[in-house]
C-alpha cells in the first residue's frame, strides 16, 4: 500500500520516533506548526476518521493515552496541549492515515475557519 505512515511504521521511511508500541506510534513533525508538534498514529492503516470501524475505537483510546504519556515527556503537560485530527478535505487532511496532532509548548491560536 502506498502509504506514507505505513511506511513510516514498517521503518521504509525514517522518522524521529517519540513513542513506540504494539498498536501506536508518535513522531516529531516533519514541519511543526508548534514548538511541540508530534504526530500520533495506530500502526494499523486507517484512513480517516470517517473509515473507523467497531474493533477500532479501542485503539482511539490507545492514542489518547500515549499523547498524554508524550506530552508528559516532552513537558508539556502542565502548560497545557491541543490534540487535532483532520479528517477529510475540508478538515484539512493531507496523509489519509489517520492520525492526531499534539501540540503543545506555546499558547495557541483559537480555532476557527
Ligand atoms: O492532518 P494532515 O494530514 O494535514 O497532517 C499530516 C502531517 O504529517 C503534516 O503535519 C506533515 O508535516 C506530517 N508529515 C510528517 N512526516 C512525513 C509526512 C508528513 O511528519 N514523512
Amino acid at each position: 500500500m502506498d502509504c506514507i505512515f505505513c511506511k513510516i511504521v514498517d521503518g521504509s521511511i525514517p522518522a524521529n520516533k517519540v513513542f513506540e508500541n504494539e498498536e501506536v506510534l508518535a513522531f516529531h513533525d516533519i514541519n511543526p506548526a508548534a514548538p511541540v508538534h508530534v504526530v500520533v498514529i495506530p500502526k494499523k492503516h486507517i484512513a480517516s476518521l470517517n473509515e473507523a470501524e467497531d474493533d477500532d475505537w479501542a485503539i482511539m483510546g490507545e492514542i489518547q493515552r500515549a499523547a498524554r504519556k508524550v506530552a508528559e515527556e516532552l513537558d508539556i503537560a502542565d502548560t497545557g496541549y491541543r490534540i487535532v485530527n483532520n479528517c477529510g478535505k475540508n478538515g484539512g487532511q493531507e496523509v489519509f492515515h489517520i492520525h492526531y496532532h499534539l501540540l503543545g509548548g506555546a499558547r495557541l491560536a483559537p480555532l476557527g475557519v
